[in-house]
């Protein structure tokens, strides 16, 4: 596509929901509709972008004609630290009721302000969990697509729990149905095709409160879903076929696989944007340094994303599974990862692993995992996460808790191959230290080391020239956005 003048060039407006598990991909796929010929308008919370402002380099927020950053209030009064993950739910809870006036107001902006604005919006990317853009679409008559930034079975999962909701079997009666053995019964998943344990869906079915806020946010936009233009997901074709044609039929639009994105990017010649950073904190850049010094393959890489928390006890059976399993690790100990501070770990523990591991606050995790040193990942099953890891050919040691980390395990183990699930239920140091060493020297963990390689290259497969996330981009760009050849 070669727009011939800024009038005819279209104007795309992205707006993630305020949480770097969700920032991250939307640059990516900003980046990559940039690079189709779309004028990119990126909309970041206030809060959020003081802190990108902080962590990287400022003058990447400036943007670059074509590629703009602008903000809105995203309606939480900030108190104590302001460079730490704001609350999931009152998150959710503000965006949907303070968001769309602010939303719409920019959208005027844009529309009606100075040239240096842009040619006009013609289609809104938003979050599937903020879904009050869609408004914003209908009133102004233009698509929105909609992107849950997650895998299949993930949005499969909050489909479900929305499903269960419909029929009114959650919220549970009490709290007796989550603890005996309800969680171990099995829900139709694939229609006729597959079950899985209700224990294997997203956590927020955990419930006995009817006003839930999580659990009421999500089933509410996942069936705002239903009025979107497109549904756009982070996976491909090859990784989830079933599950994509189980959704596609519980859907009126179309829904596109277009992921990984960063293997799009990777094959993009564009290199102009290369220098706009999404981390919220600031990269510790010598575990890079660091990795350069180990044996290939030799280094366990231990990150829980963005948003899990960890109680006292939790790090402690985590830190000496580590230790005890005598590998190399390299662990990423956010400022806010654990209730009460990290000064939590043990000094013995400290003195223990300091010649043979490194642990950083936060770091350049896509390089990380792509660094030959790295031979497996402990991970919380963020989809980021997974599919970074997936993209890197890297077997996991799965310990999900919030969100669709549930699902993401179940698919990790058993229908990929590349994942040893921990009961995400509790933790002990042996567990740990056994499914470490496992990973990274027993036979299992060579297979999954073959699978994981094996998927790596579907993924390249699938975001190559020809590929099924290739072309399904394409089929989103011409057939929902009308772009022109
Ligand atoms: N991330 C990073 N450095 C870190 C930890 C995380 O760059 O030290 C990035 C990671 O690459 C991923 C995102 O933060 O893109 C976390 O998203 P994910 O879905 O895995 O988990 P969440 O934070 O949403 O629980």
């Amino acid at each position: 596509m070669t727009p011939t003048s800024m009038a005819e060039k279209p104007h795309a407006v992205l707006v993630p929901f305020p949480a770097q598990g969700h920032i991250n991909p939307f640059l990516k796929l900003a980046k990559l509709l940039h690079s189709k010929g779309f004028h990119i308008t990126f909309v970041n919370t206030e809060y959020n972008h003081k802190r990108l402002l902080k962590s990287g380099d400022p003058n990447s927020l400036d943007g670059l004609p074509g590629f703009r950053f602008e903000t809105i209030p995203e309606g939480l009064s900030t108190t104590g630290d302001a460079n730490a993950t704001q609350p999931v739910p009152s998150l959710c809870q503000s965006t949907k009721n303070k968001c769309l006036a602010p939303f719409r107001e920019l959208l005027h902006k844009l529309n009606h302000g100075p040239s240096s604005n842009g040619p006009p919006v013609t289609c809104i990317v938003s979050d599937g969990v903020m879904s009050f853009t869609l408004r914003a679409s209908e009133e102004l008559g233009i698509p929105n697509v909609v992107f849950w930034t997650t895998s299949a079975c993930g949005f499969m999962g909050y489909k479900q729990c929305s499903n269960l909701m419909e029929s009114g079997i959650i919220p549970f009666k009490d709290s007796n149905y989550i603890k005996d053995g309800c969680l171990e019964t099995n829900v139709d998943w694939i229609r006729g095709k597959k079950r899985i344990r209700m224990k294997d869906l997203p956590i927020l079915i955990r419930t006995t409160n009817p006003n839930d806020i999580i659990l009421n946010f999500l089933h509410g936009e996942v069936e705002a879903a239903s009025r979107a233009s497109a549904i756009i997901l982070h996976t491909f074709d090859a990784l989830e076929r079933d599950v994509l044609d189980a959704l596609s039929s519980m859907f009126p639009c179309n829904i596109y696989a277009i992921g990984p994105l960063q293997l799009h990017l990777d094959q993009s010649k564009e290199s102009n944007l290369k220098h706009i950073g999404s981390s919220l904190w600031k990269e510790d850049d010598y575990c890079v340094e660091w990795l350069d010094s180990k044996d290939p393959k030799s280094v366990v890489y231990v990150n829980f994303g963005s948003v899990r928390v960890l109680t006292q006890e939790e790090i402690i059976e985590l830190a000496w599974g580590l230790a005890n399993s005598k590998r190399s690790f390299l662990w990423v100990i956010r400022p806010d990862l654990v209730e009460g501070g990290a000064e939590a770990l043990p000094l013995d523990f400290i003195h223990e692993t300091r010649e043979s591991s490194l642990m950083a606050r936060w770091c350049p995790q896509e390089r990380v995992l792509n660094h030959p040193s790295i031979g497996g990942f402990l991970t919380h099953c963020g989809w980021n996460s997974t599919i970074e890891s997936i993209s890197a050919g890297v077997p996991m040691v799965c310990w999900p808790f919030s969100s669709e980390q549930r699902p993401n395990c179940l698919y990790a183990c058993s229908e990929w191959g590349i994942g040893l699930g921990m009961d995400g239920d509790g933790i002990s140091r042996d567990e740990v230290e056994k499914l470490v060493r496992e990973l990274m020297g027993g036979e299992k963990g060579k297979m999954m080391k073959d699978k994981a390689m094996e998927w790596k290259r579907k993924a390249q497969d699938a975001t190559s020239p020809g590929g099924s996330s290739y072309l399904n981009l394409e089929r989103l760009l011409y057939e929902t956005l009308q772009i022109k050849n």
